[in-house]
């Protein structure tokens, strides 16, 4: 992939406070795209200002993904200031784990707003857009639990599978358009939300399932970003790319 490929292009990254958000942000950014990169925080976007600083017109910005009126103005106010957007990366996203006997509908919803209520609510906003001007990629981060399950996460699992069929219906409405829509789905990475995990937890239960040995790391996960939001991925649209280190197969 050339870096003069993405002369020009704008991002927005939801979720680029930290993990894989961050990494994806400085990485696109890197390549020569305009990042826009979303906190939960005025503090948390300062912060993705500072991070993307040696990177002129890329910045951090506020935004409750949850929020459908807040993600229009901010990509009203993006379009404006660069004359349009080409890549969404819809990456925020939470946890609640616990099994289901114990979870509350607040747990339910809270899992489901912010995992896929929140994807409509970014693609509906950029989609128009991309159509018009025949180029545009969409890329939903999910997860590998999404396609096996996973013990205390039917919430999360069925946000992040949610994400599948909607990813292959929209690649389907747009293929027409230059638009392509794709989903991947990372395995385990060091981030916060892994870390959170019980030590003993991740050496007895989740490492001893992945056949590399190790988490993978955020910047792998960006790598792959970086190739769906090319030229060179014009072809790839509707797909679910595993990056799990050979955790699941399939
Ligand atoms: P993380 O470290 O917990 O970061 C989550 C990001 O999402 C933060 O930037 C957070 O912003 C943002 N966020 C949370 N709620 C939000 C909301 N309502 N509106 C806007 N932004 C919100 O997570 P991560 O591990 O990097 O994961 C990133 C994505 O990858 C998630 O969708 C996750 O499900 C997926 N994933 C992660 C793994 C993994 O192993 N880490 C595996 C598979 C899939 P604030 O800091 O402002 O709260």
């Amino acid at each position: 992939m050339s870096e003069t490929s993405f002369q020009g292009q704008v991002a927005l990254v939801t979720g680029a406070t930290r993990g894989i958000g961050a990494a994806i942000a400085l990485h696109l950014a890197a390549q020569g795209l305009k990042v826009i990169g979303t906190a939960t925080s005025d503090d948390g976007a300062a912060r993705i200002t500072a991070a993307l600083a040696a990177y002129p017109g890329c910045r951090g910005a506020t935004l409750n993904v949850n929020d459908a009126a807040a993600a229009e103005s901010l990509i009203d106010a993006i379009v404006k200031e660069h004359g349009g957007l080409q890549v969404l990366v819809n990456n925020a996203g939470i946890t609640r784990d616990m099994t289901f006997k114990r979870m509350t509908k607040a747990d339910w919803d809270a899992v489901i707003h912010t995992n896929l209520d929140s994807v409509f609510n970014m693609t509906k906003q950029v989609m128009d857009g991309m159509v018009e001007r025949k180029w545009g990629r969409i890329i939903n981060v999910s997860s590998l639990n999404g396609i096996k399950g996973a013990f205390g996460q039917t919430n999360y699992a069925a946000a992040k599978a949610g994400m599948h069929g909607f990813t292959k219906s929209l690649a389907l409405e747009v293929a027409k358009s230059g638009v392509t829509v794709n989903t991947i789905s990372p395995g385990y990475i060091g981030t916060k939300m892994v870390l959170a995990i019980p030590q003993e937890v991740l050496e007895s239960k989740i490492l001893p399932h992945i056949p590399m040995s190790r988490l993978g790391k955020p910047e792998e996960i960006a790598g792959l970003i970086a190739y769906l939001s090319s030229d060179e991925a014009a072809f790839v649209t509707g797909a679910n790319i595993s990056i799990n280190g050979g955790q699941h197969m399939f």
